[in-house]
């Protein structure tokens, strides 16, 4: 089984809309639905903050306190798929930046639930 980090857009997040850390994307990592192609343990779960600065070395210290490099990070569908989107870059952008650090393959977007 795969293990994972997932990141999702805090600034979505945090207003109250569903918010994907509430069971979408732990649900499609679980069953192996969506962008997960086949189930998956979640073992990091980082909230990008706005404007991003903190997102990196975040991501990075989740890394190294849980002691484990993921088989892949995966942008949150909400962060991937907001209208209107990021202000400060797009999901294509981050996803450079975080595989760019880490060695690990980046997917954009976690799940289809509605
Ligand atoms: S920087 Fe972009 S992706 Fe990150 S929390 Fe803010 S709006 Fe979301």
């Amino acid at each position: 089984m795969k293990k994972v980090a997932v990141v999702g857009c805090g600034a979505y997040m945090d207003s109250g809309y569903g918010c994907p850390g509430e069971w979408r994307c732990l649900k499609a990592a679980a069953l192996g639905e969506g962008k997960f192609d086949e189930p998956s343990q979640v073992i990091a779960f980082v909230k990008c903050e706005c404007p991003g600065r903190t997102l990196l070395p975040n991501l990075g210290m989740a890394m190294k306190l849980a002691e484990f490099k993921p088989d892949k990070i995966y942008l949150s569908s909400c962060l991937v798929n907001a209208k209107p989107g990021c202000p400060y870059g797009t999901p294509e952008e981050f996803a450079a930046l975080i595989q760019e650090k880490t060695g690990v393959e980046v997917v954009l977007g976690t799940h289809a639930y509605p």
